[in-house]
């Protein structure tokens, strides 16, 4: 077992009753307090499905799939930690069961255990616990905010309880709590918040030998004093250290300020005996200020193909809030299924719209109607940022309808495609033999002075997070360039094409990364930016 060499602090994060309550919100939340707070705090997920990560699940299953500097896919919720705090996050920031046993597994084939049954406790809980001290000593924060996933009551998140609870014994009260967040229903028929969900689910964590410390209670009405009187005694929990969550009206950046009137910081840190300043929350409250009443107005559309699905494009929608509220401007943002485009064509669909963002994605359901959307886009002037799959199919379309390659596609859509402008290279087709093929984590791009992207970026290299299998092949960039469609960012050796614009159009540029992942609240991503001031100065809508 490790331990942490510095006085690191630790809030255990759980959910009770059901699951969706915002925990992952709730605990980054809290994060943004204790750093205007002056702390210095990461946080951690824990994850008890056995899947080793979420590379591989579908979105439908599990949302977006967040990518990290160091090429780790990791839990949205990532999204959320990175965002609302400063830290950059690593591949320890997220740990699944499935990473667990398979720790423990190839400890147990290579004989470290020298001849031990091998066992949930102390093998795997202890597996658990080292991944906190690994943060710690890397990342060296005065805070980590652990949240584990699921909701208590779930078999599978038993051996990480189990392991938090040895974790505060050994640790120490002073240095470890434990926050609940725990639904409060209304029930319409009796008119009456209920209490008992939460009674019992603390009741079920108290039998596992945790006591929590703060409830954060998620509700639709207020709690009277009462019902925190209530909670407060069937859950041994002071009365100030119930807090109500209500649901946010407007936006998922209230909730910081909505915890503050709680004093939900100042309870945490006077439990775990530190010494902090007042929180100023005056750049946030501005921040969120803009998003709740802006000045401006502008329409856009997102043509994906998981757009019922709230959490598949989750970092592209707040990369454009963060984004719209830099710029004073509200945003609608129409969700569009590639399909329907395909079927009924791009004109239906988007000449209402200021501009048009095609994400990323995988498999061919939907390509045609993204080419279609990007051609309509180009062809009317209307502002478009492509995004990994984005750029591929901005690649396709320019190949197609400009340079003439007529059946261009990529190799992922149709391998035996005339002119395959999207391939894999060759020194990738080694790797897919190996299993790991994909290009994952940050990497360096050089820009092109003089272009677009030079210009949003003002920097001559950037790094980006990537995650993706096909290039724009090399044979075809001299090509696409001569006719219009510039390469103005490529990897330093100038082999792999990252970012492509047109300059005779008002704001056509795409990228083979995914910026989306580096946006922040107060700090909005210079091609967000870049995207929606476009729109802005080519569409802005009347207010009302
Ligand atoms: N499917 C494409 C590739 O693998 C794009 C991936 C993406 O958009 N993330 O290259």
């Amino acid at each position: 077992m490790k331990t942490s060499t510095k006085s690191t602090k630790y809030i255990f994060v759980t959910g009770g009753v059901v699951s969706s309550l915002g925990k992952g919100l709730a605990a980054a939340s809290l994060g943004t307090l204790l750093e205007y707070r002056g702390l210095k705090v990461v946080l951690q997920k824990f994850d008890p499905y056995l899947n080793v990560d979420p590379g591989t699940m579908s979105p439908f299953q599990h949302g977006e799939v967040y990518v990290l500097d160091d090429g780790a896919e990791t839990d949205l919720d990532l999204g959320h930690y990175e965002r609302f705090t400063g830290g950059n996050l690593t591949k320890h920031n997220n740990l699944t069961s499935g990473q667990v046993y398979e720790m423990v597994l190839e400890k147990e084939r290579r004989g470290d255990y020298l001849g031990a049954t091998v066992q949930v406790i102390p093998h795997v809980t202890d597996e658990i616990k080292n991944r906190i001290h690994d943060v710690a000593d890397e990342q060296k924060p005065d805070i980590i905010i652990t949240e584990i996933g699921g909701t208590i009551g779930d078999i599978e998140g038993l051996p990480f309880l189990e392991a938090m609870r040895q974790f505060a014994l050994e640790m120490g009260k002073e240095n470890v709590i434990f926050i609940h967040v725990t639904l409060v229903p209304f029930i319409k028929a009796a008119g009456e918040l209920k209490t008992k969900p939460t009674q019992q689910s603390v009741a079920r964590m108290q039998s596992l030998g945790i006591q929590p410390d703060i409830i954060i209670c998620r509700t639709e009405h207020p709690l009277d004093t009462e019902m925190r009187r209530k909670i407060s005694m069937f859950c041994n929990v002071p009365q100030n250290a119930v807090i109500q969550a209500m649901d946010m009206e407007h936006s998922i950046y209230e909730l910081p300020l909505e915890l503050r009137k709680e004093r939900v910081d100042r309870i945490a840190c006077d439990l775990l005996r530190l010494e902090t300043k007042r929180p100023d929350l005056t750049d946030w409250e501005k921040f969120v200020q803009r998003i709740i009443s802006p000045s401006h107005k502008v329409k856009i559309a997102v043509v994906g193909k998981y757009i019922e699905l709230q959490d598949a494009y989750k970092s592209i929608y707040e990369a454009l809030t963060h984004a719209g509220a830099f710029l004073d401007c509200g945003l609608t943002i129409v969700r569009i299924d590639a399909e329907d485009i395909e079927k009924h064509g791009a004109e239906a669909y988007l000449s209402g719209v200021g501009g048009v963002l095609i994400p990323g994605g995988f498999g061919d359901r939907g390509i045609e109607g993204k080419i279609k959307a990007a051609r309509f886009a180009r062809e009317t002037k209307l502002p478009y940022l492509g995004l990994c799959l984005g750029m591929q199919i901005a690649t396709i379309e320019y190949a197609r309808h400009v340079c003439g390659l007529e059946g261009a596609n990529s190799q992922e859509f149709d391998a035996n495609a005339p002119h395959l402008v999207v391939c894999l290279l060759e020194d990738q087709k080694d790797v897919e033999k190996k299993g790991g093929s994909m290009r994952l984590g940050t990497w360096v791009t050089d820009l092109r002075p003089d272009t677009r992207a030079y210009e949003l970026y003002q920097s001559a290299t950037i790094t980006e997070r990537h995650r993706h299998r096909y290039e724009v092949n090399p044979d075809y960039k001299a090509r696409l360039d001569d006719a219009g469609l510039t390469i103005s960012g490529a990897s330093p050796d100038g082999t792999l094409a990252e970012i492509v614009e047109i300059e005779d159009h008002p704001f056509f540029i795409a990228v083979q990364f995914h910026p989306e992942f580096l946006s922040k609240p107060n700090q909005p991503h210079p091609l967000f930016r870049g995207f929606v001031r476009a729109v802005l100065e080519s569409s802005e809508l009347p207010l009302n």
